[in-house]
Parts: C-alpha cells; structure tokens; sequence
C-alpha cells in the first residue's frame, strides 16, 4: 500500500524542526472564489497541515460575484506583501472568470502551486528555478517515499491535463522513465495501461481502471478523485462517497502497489504544496 497519509506524517516533523530552527515565519495565501464544499474541504486540509508545521494560511475567500479585476488587485497586493511567501488560488474558480490570466497575476517566486505560465515555462525547459506542479510533485514523492525504481521502467500515465498529467509525465521522464501519455483519443488504452511497470491515473472518471487494465506486479497510482453518489442514508440522502479512478478492490488483487483513495496522493499534494512554500520562503 503505497500510503500517503503516512509519508505526509514522517515528512511533517522533520518540516516543523527545520521551520523552528530557521526561526522564518510562512505564510501562504489561499485565494477562494465562492464557496463549493470540495474546495472547503481542501482549505481545510492544507489549514491543518499548516498549523501542525507552524505556518499560517491567510485565506482570502470573495463571492462567486468577484469581478477578475478585484482579484488581480488582491493577487498584486500579495505580491508586494513581504509577510507573504506563497500564493495560491483554489481551484475550480467559476468558469465566466479567465482562470489563467488571474493565475499569471502571481508572481512567479510566490507561486507555490507551479501554475502560473512564467513557471510553466521554466518547468518545461528543465529551468532549475521551477515550482515543481503540487500534484506531480506528490506522486514523485510517494514513489520514491517507497522506493519504487523508476529509471529505465515503462509508465503510463492516463490523463495529460496541464496542471497534473502532463507534469507528472515530465517528471517520471526526467527520472528515466519511458513515459506513455494516454487520453481520451488515445487507442488500446488497456493495453498501454497492462503493459507498463508504473501506471499513474489521472483521468478524474471513477473506476476507469478495471482489473483489466493492469498485470502481477504493477505499481499503480491513483491521483483521481471524484465524489459519487454512494449507498442511500436511513433519510434517503445519498451518502457522497470519494473514490479515485482505480477499481481499487479488484486491481489491489492483482497489483504489486498501490495508492488508495482517500489517503494515497491527496496528502501528497497537500505536503508538496508546502514543500514548495519552504522552498520559496528559502527554508
Ligand atoms: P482534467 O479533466 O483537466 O483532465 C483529465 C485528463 O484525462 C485529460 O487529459 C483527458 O483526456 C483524460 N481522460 C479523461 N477521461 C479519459 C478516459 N476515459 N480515458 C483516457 N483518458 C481520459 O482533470 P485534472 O485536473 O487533470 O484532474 C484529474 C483527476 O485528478 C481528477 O479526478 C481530479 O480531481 C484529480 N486531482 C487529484 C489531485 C490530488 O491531490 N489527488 C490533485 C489534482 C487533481
């Protein structure tokens, strides 16, 4: 079981130790548009990692109404702000909004999530100077937190999105990986998916990867997360479960690891997100 939340844990210490001897104090800015449940949930979880370090999130929360204007000001505030060392803006923001144009409004050393096109940039270009994307920052992590060899493997990664396929697919190729990107284009995806030795899914459709897709031996990880509707309540309310984009049950059977859903890359992103922070704080 390639576990997070456990990862997270033993790292979280060793952040907190090394915060208090560089006597620094961290602030992160997390920007929030509306109030959807999920990205609640979200700010929540990165909140309670930053109390457990020592840092302090400023979390700047504007009705669905904003105007990309207000938030671009708040974004160059921020920016001049010295107290604050990273800035973030959660996502989803509501589609009328130009999601990249408010994004590029952080400046580049206090973007801590990787997503502005200036860093997008320099990740691309293998510029040292590049925020590594939170998420792809976390699965690189979790493998290597395992000990999951990587150099000379084959690796599917099914998703190719900018802020977490595509990222992850760079990286595990930097590492010396043979990287296979797969989309919703892309022909035979099982077989792709069954003949690598590292699957990483992230297509965000619950239970895409059946026990099909995968072979004795893989190491899979599931970056998907997607709220389904689960078992009816006593009150008839269905019950909102999570789950990834891995039939869990059935391809942990077959596998030789896997991440879960919850507890598998979700805590990884949280701690890549301040893994980022220290780094842009020079901690
Ligand atoms: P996205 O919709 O932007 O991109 C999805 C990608 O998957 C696209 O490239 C698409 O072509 C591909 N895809 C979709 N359906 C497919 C299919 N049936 N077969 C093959 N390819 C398919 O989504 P995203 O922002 O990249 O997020 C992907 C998932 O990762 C979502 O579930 C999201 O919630 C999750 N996510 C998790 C974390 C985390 O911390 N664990 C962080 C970010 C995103």
């Amino acid at each position: 079981m390639l576990d997070g939340r456990k990862v997270r844990d033993e790292k979280k210490k060793k952040m907190k130790d090394a915060l208090s001897r560089s006597g620094a104090e961290l602030t992160l800015a997390i920007i929030q548009v509306g109030s959807l449940e999920e990205s609640s949930a979200y700010i929540k979880q990165k909140k309670n990692f930053a109390d457990k370090i020592g840092t302090v999130v400023a979390h700047k929360q504007f009705p669905d109404s904003v105007s990309e204007a207000e938030l671009i000001s708040v974004i160059e505030n921020l920016n001049q702000d010295e107290a604050i060392s990273g800035i973030i803006v959660q996502l989803p923001i509501p589609e009328r909004l130009n999601k990249q144009k408010i994004i590029d409004a952080i400046k580049v050393v206090k973007d801590v999530d990787g997503l502005t096109s200036e860093n997008r940039k320099r990740f691309e270009s293998g510029d040292s100077r590049a925020v590594i994307p939170a998420t792809a920052r976390g699965v690189l992590s979790l493998l290597k937190a395992y000990q999951v060899e990587v150099k000379g493997k084959k690796a599917t990664v099914i998703g190719r999105s900018a802020l977490v396929g595509a990222p992850i697919a760079v990286l595990l190729g930097r590492e010396g990986a043979q990287v296979t990107v797969c989309h919703r284009g892309t022909e035979d995806i099982v077989g792709k998916s069954r003949d690598a030795d590292i699957l990483i899914v992230a297509a965000g459709k619950p239970l895409l990867v059946t026990k099909d897709f995968v072979s004795a031996g893989q190491t899979v990880v599931d970056v998907g997360i997607n709220l389904v509707s689960g078992e009816k309540l006593e009150d008839e309310i269905p019950k909102r479960e999570l789950v990834g984009d891995v039939d869990f049950e059935a391809v942990s059977k077959i596998v030789g690891a896997i991440s879960p859903v919850p507890g598998g890359v979700g805590p990884m992103t949280v701690l890549s997100l301040f893994q980022n922070l220290f780094d842009a704080g020079g901690i």
